[in-house]
């Protein structure tokens, strides 16, 4: 086992993996910006090192001093959390090549699952069902016309590098085609840097569906049945539950057989997800995920399993602590992800911490890294924090969710609490009535937004 982790993170994710280092007896390292010299996960690590500038590019981004960070401490393994460099093959390619260790996958298993279309292949091979759509990327208007024509609109142009819901654009007839092609286009230049895209069938009710896999890089696999991400704002989560209201146990089961039997095939290393849009009983695989995500919680909740200590387990060449006939479900959790935003736009509200007081009780776990009189800079992502509820089922979790956001104070900035409180009192959200572009439509009614 390792003796020393360095977090390549910053917030609540990297607060989530030192807790787990401790655990372990393992010490662990955080890295900062300038900007976050007074983070809280500064202060919660063992030793930390200053590696730039506020900017995410030059600090969390910079190959290069964490590399640096790593030598000055002796740490052994790097976790990256979610997001920055979690993805990012060169990066897993060169701790390796510095006789470090990446807590996650081989560097050839991100870049396939990084690239959309080599990574709906991959899955195709893998006797995993996928969204109809273009062979492959589709290079030129003409060929976007095609292939829309061929598979019936509405269609989805979707960027092959993309991430966060960037680069994608919907065409519901042919007129729309040649804007969508184009907008798409440049949008994933401007943020992947590659403007190649490919197409997909648009489902128009689908729920968002995600398989958690573990892999123990020997060809073993498991599941961790599904998450139901469907509440998203411009393609982003912000509620999540397990196991998924709409699943029944029977599809859970053969799903995620799939997916544990497609990460065993690929001797994949470490936690996976599997993203499916789901409609008419049928799985549609969208993406693989090569991290862990924010909203595993959740799964942690359902299963009792701590998922960043199986992480390091495996990363340190140790078997899985679990079979998959030790993986039972019980009860039902819920994630909701609180912004530093203003409503009803959305608007980024980033300031000082004036009073913050974390909810609890049974069944409540806030994984936050705010602090009374904690100033969040402006610099990175908005969320602040993660409050996940667990239940014997889920009218409970979602009584014991209105609970604890009651109970939370976060004061002097706006933040996202007000939207889940009035979800909350929607018949809809109350029965788990609601697909992908439920939220977007309430939020256009409600709030104007
Ligand atoms: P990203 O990597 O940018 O998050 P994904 O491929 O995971 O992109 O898609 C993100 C979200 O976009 C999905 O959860 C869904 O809401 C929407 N989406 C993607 N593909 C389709 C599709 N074929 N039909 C309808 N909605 C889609």
């Amino acid at each position: 086992m390792f003796d020393k982790i360095l977090i390549a993170n910053r917030g609540e994710i990297a607060l989530r993996v030192i807790r787990a280092c401790r655990e372990m007896g393992i010490k662990s390292v955080a890295v900062h910006s300038t900007a976050d010299a007074d983070a809280m996960h500064v202060r919660m690590a063992d030793e930390s090192v200053c590696i730039g500038p506020p900017s995410g590019a030059q600090s969390y981004l910079s190959i290069p001093a964490i590399i640096s960070a790593c030598e000055i401490t002796g740490a052994q393994a790097v976790h990256p959390g979610y997001g920055f460099l979690s993805e990012n093959a060169n990066f897993v390619q060169i701790i390796e090549d510095h006789g470090l260790t990446f807590i996650g996958p081989s560097a050839q298993d991100i870049r396939t699952m990084g690239d959309k279309i080599t990574a709906k292949d991959t899955a195709q091979k893998l006797g995993i069902p996928v969204v109809p759509g273009s062979e492959g990327g589709v290079p030129t208007v003409e060929s976007a016309r095609k292939a829309a024509a061929d598979m019936g609109y509405p269609v989805i142009i979707k960027a092959t590098a993309g991430g966060g819901g960037r680069g994608m654009k919907v065409a519901t007839s042919a007129a729309d085609i040649d804007v969508a092609f184009s907008t798409a286009r440049s949008e994933a230049k401007a943020a992947f840097g590659n403007d190649e895209v490919y197409m997909e069938k648009y489902l128009q009710k689908p729920r968002h569906i995600e398989v958690q896999v573990f892999g123990d890089g020997k060809g073993n696999g498991v599941h961790l049945a599904e998450r139901d991400c469907s509440l998203q704002r411009r393609h982003q989560k912000v509620f999540e539950e397990a196991p998924g209201p709409c699943i029944p146990p029977e599809e859970r089961a053969r799903i995620g057989k799939i997916c544990a039997d497609a990460v065993g095939a690929m001797k994949y290393s470490g936690a996976g997800t599997v993203e499916f849009l789901y409609e008419d009983g049928e799985f549609y695989f969208i993406e693989m995920n090569t991290r862990l995500q924010v909203e595993h919680p959740v799964t942690e909740a359902i299963f009792g399993v701590d998922l960043v200590r199986e992480q390091i387990r495996v990363a340190a060449g140790l078997p899985l602590s679990f079979t998959q006939e030790d993986l039972q479900i019980n009860g039902h959790a819920i994630e909701v992800r609180i912004n530093a935003e203003k409503l009803p736009n959305f608007a980024p509200c980033p300031g000082k911490i004036t009073a913050y007081h974390a909810p609890g009780g049974l069944g409540v776990r806030m994984d936050s890294a705010l602090y009374d009189g904690y100033s969040i800079p402006p610099y990175y992502d908005s969320l602040i924090g993660k409050l996940i509820v667990h239940g014997r089922d889920r009218p409970e979790a979602l009584a014991r969710l209105s609970r604890a956001l009651g109970e939370l104070i976060v004061d002097g900035i706006d933040t996202t609490v007000p939207l889940f409180h009035a979800l909350l009192a929607e018949p809809d959200v109350q029965s788990g009535d609601y697909g992908i572009h439920w939220l977007e439509r309430w939020l256009e009614e409600n709030l104007g937004a």
